[in-house]
């Protein structure tokens, strides 16, 4: 329908939960002829993935948040080395491309794996490896024409390049390296510093996810500080579970997206939403606490001065099917993308993990016009581009090719 063909852009998918399930069953079956697994054992858990989204059986089979990250532990153990780690990396980049999403921000956790010979820094190595490998669409995953990525021939704009007597599509791919609250501050600190030494090659941010019940965010806030003032943008996983403690903590941080925001009370939600006012958000160096501020209590001089440097807008990552089934939230009628959509608040529909949760990210467009009506859908998708992590000149290309493209879809 209209929403595959639709440009999208898509800021939160994880790569391991985004890998094809018939790869993953390939992989298991073969993991299990060399005795490493037994298949039969997790055949039916990578099955239950696979489901319909609007097919009754699906109910009986959504998974919660505990569940998932078994699934996890189980689909790392089939990727994670490094051929099948650039193998995933190239299908998903396609499958992402085939339902025309033009700016793909992918973000995943660099593992270490000592029976692998495999650091973080090889296998981001055979992430990379992934993108290079892609060949039936233009992939742009660096900045710099230095050789090391292959940019495109062609801009967003024109469709001089043909694939089979087709245009070619042509997808910006920028990638963000996931610390998992399961880690020690040192290994955050490592992933930070490879993504510093990776900026070349797309990378522009860290993102902070895992089992939102495990560990202490606190752990990793050096390591996200120093991130910050090294450049890099950060994006957090936010109130997936309701720890009110954190979730304001997070907010204070003021990263400049939070994924999910399911669990937030009252105050913590309008503090969320003063994020837009909008609100200039002045660090308190000594005492390490942001102090909130509306630009209504300052003078006309001071905020044309300070809305340059505060553009405090917290963009979220809404994912609707990701939220639906782990049972973080009932069902779309109540789930908080209506709120933050009716009140204009910054939003980006994504799939989270479209392998896990038998999604699409065309699906999710059509979830939220089925509930909310089509109108600005389009607009949504639009205004993602304005929550990229990419360099300027990407997104104003982005910011053009959804202007050239709103009379055919606005
Ligand atoms: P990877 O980083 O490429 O291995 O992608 C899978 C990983 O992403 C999981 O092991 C989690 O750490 C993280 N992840 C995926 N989905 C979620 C989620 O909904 N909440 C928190 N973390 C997640």
């Amino acid at each position: 329908g209209s929403w595959v063909s639709m440009p999208k852009v898509e800021l939160h998918a994880h790569l391991n939960g985004s890998a094809r399930s018939s790869t993953l069953l390939e992989l298991a079956r073969g993991l299990g002829e060399k005795g490493v697994i037994v298949f039969s054992d997790v055949e039916h858990v990578i099955l239950k993935g696979m489901f319909c989204p609007f097919c009754l059986l699906d109910l009986f089979n959504d998974r919660s948040l505990t569940e998932v990250f078994k699934l996890f532990d189980l689909i790392h153990v089939l990727t994670t080395d490094h051929a099948t780690v650039t193998r995933i990396t190239k299908e998903v980049v396609e499958d992402f491309a085939a339902e025309n999403v033009v700016y793909l921000e992918l973000r995943t956790t660099p593992k270490r794996n000592d029976s692998k010979c495999m650091t973080k820094h090889s296998y981001m190595e055979a992430v990379i490896e992934g993108l290079r490998r892609v060949d039936a669409v233009d992939v742009n995953f660096t900045s710099t024409n230095n050789g090391v990525g292959r940019t495109v021939k062609s801009s967003l704009m024109s469709d001089t390049h043909t694939y089979n007597g087709l245009p070619r599509k042509k997808i910006y791919i920028r990638l963000l390296l996931s610390i998992d609250r399961r880690e020690t501050l040192e290994a955050a600190m490592e992933t930070v510093k490879l993504a510093l030494e990776l900026k070349d090659v797309g990378v522009v941010g860290i993102d902070l996810s895992g089992h939102p019940k495990v560990g202490d965010w606190t752990t990793f806030l050096p390591a996200l500080k120093f991130a910050r003032d090294q450049g890099l943008r950060v994006t957090l996983h936010c109130g997936e579970v309701p720890n009110q403690e954190e979730i304001h903590a997070m907010l204070d941080f003021l990263p400049e997206r939070i994924g999910h925001a399911c669990c937030l009370e009252e105050d913590a939600w309008r503090k969320l939403k003063m994020s837009k006012i909008p609100v200039c958000a002045i660090a308190n160096t000594s005492s390490n606490t942001i102090v909130w501020q509306t630009s209504i209590t300052l003078s006309a001089a001071i905020i044309g001065g300070l809305l340059e440097s505060c553009n405090s807008y917290v963009g979220v990552e809404i994912c609707l099917t990701s939220n639906i089934r782990t049972n973080t939230i009932s069902s779309v009628d109540v789930h908080h993308f209506a709120d933050l959509y009716r009140d204009k608040h910054p939003l980006i529909l994504c799939t989270d993990d479209m392998g896990v949760f038998s999604t699409t990210l065309s699906k999710e467009y059509a979830i939220a016009a089925a509930t909310f009506g089509k109108k600005e859908i389009f607009e949504l998708a639009r205004n993602a581009v304005e929550f990229s992590f990419a360099e300027e000149d990407v997104v104003q290309e982005l910011r053009d090719f959804f202007n050239m493209k709103r009379d055919e879809y606005g």
